[in-house]
């Protein structure tokens, strides 16, 4: 067939330990790409220098490898492929930036944060959605000119096309997905410090990369209406998108560390074998369609599709680990 080969990737940022929402996100990637033989790459999201634990991206590819995920490609794998870190590849945002300045696709926001936070609160006062206004748009040639004459900062903001009224896409797990552009902002694309935000960081990389499908959590569904209209930006088809239903507590709250463990490298460190960690983290909105409840590693690529995700939030029931724990 001419299927391009799959190509999957697991994109953390490296702000601490890895969340077992993370594994999950992982786990479910690798899954894919292992059954589908195709490619799982990681990539260490590290643009937002706020956020930047020291040690956190060494340790994160220490815990995905202590429960066996091995990656094809990404950082730290002897010179046979490209170290995919963000912040060494910060030509490539700039290129993208330059060509959607290009393109009047994106302009430049010389707003100082104090003056974002006084637009913020005349909108909150006035009751109206918080966003940015647009001012910037407005500037003429020269006056762009004369701001960069004087060095001053400036932002880089993507242009929404709000004559377009929506953008639709389809998600693999939740169906047909339409966003109304009035609800979008001209997202910041491009920081004052010349790093790239998430947002452009994250689209150019997976068209750099290939990627072929993004599988990812719930709580970036937002951010998907701003991804599809960049790639129409780019003039390229967006990869298939798959947003994997959220980790829930047993009282159906979201799972949070004041309920108990959500570091893989605690549960390994408390004893847990990681193939009963991998087989019950599976099960965490997969399902076979059966009710059969024990697999190895190896099972579960040979059961694993896409389809077969549901939508409904996922309990985190450490019983059933504990179970799972005794039963290998
Ligand atoms: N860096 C994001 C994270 O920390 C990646 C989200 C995505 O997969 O697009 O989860």
């Amino acid at each position: 067939t001419n299927q391009p080969k799959i190509r999957v990737r697991f994109a953390p940022s490296p702000t601490g330990f890895l969340h077992v929402g993370g594994l999950r996100t992982a786990l479910f990637n690798y899954l894919f790409a292992k059954s589908q033989k195709g490619d799982f790459i990681l990539r260490i999201e590290d643009t937002d220098r706020e956020r930047l634990v020291d040690g956190a991206a060494e340790n994160l590819i220490k815990s995905l490898q202590s429960v066996g995920l091995m990656f094809d490609e990404g950082p730290g794998i002897g010179g046979k492929c490209a170290p995919y870190v963000q912040s060494e590849r910060l030509e490539h945002y700039r290129t993208h930036t330059d060509l959607l300045l290009e393109k009047d696709r994106a302009y430049r926001c010389f707003c100082t944060s104090e003056e974002l936070d006084a637009m913020r609160e005349e909108q909150k006062r006035r009751k109206m959605q918080t966003r940015y206004t647009g001012k910037c748009r407005r500037l003429t040639p020269a006056e762009i000119e004369d701001r960069l004459k004087r060095g001053i900062p400036y932002t880089i903001r993507m242009k929404i096309n709000y004559s377009a009224v929506e953008v639709v896409f389809n998600d693999l797990i939740r169906g047909r997905i339409s966003i109304k552009t009035s609800q979008l902002e001209d997202q910041v694309l491009m920081k004052s410090d010349g790093y790239p935000t998430y947002h452009l960081a994250n689209v150019v990389d997976d068209r750099l990369m290939g990627i072929t499908h993004v599988i990812r959590g719930e709580e970036w569904l937002p951010s998907t209406p701003k991804h599809v209209l960049l790639y129409q930006y780019f003039d390229r088809t967006p990869p298939h998108f798959a947003h994997l239903p959220l980790l829930l507590n047993p009282d159906k709250s979201k799972l949070s560390k004041r309920q108990g463990d959500v570091a893989t490298e605690d549960f390994l460190k408390k004893g847990y074998l990681p193939e009963a960690l991998i087989n019950f983290i599976a099960l965490l909105g997969w399902n076979s369609g059966d009710d059969r409840e024990i697999y190895s590693t190896d099972e579960l690529i040979q059961e694993f599709s896409l389809e077969k995700i549901g939508k409904a939030g996922a309990v985190f029931d450490l019983q059933k680990l504990n179970w799972m724990n005794k039963s290998y």
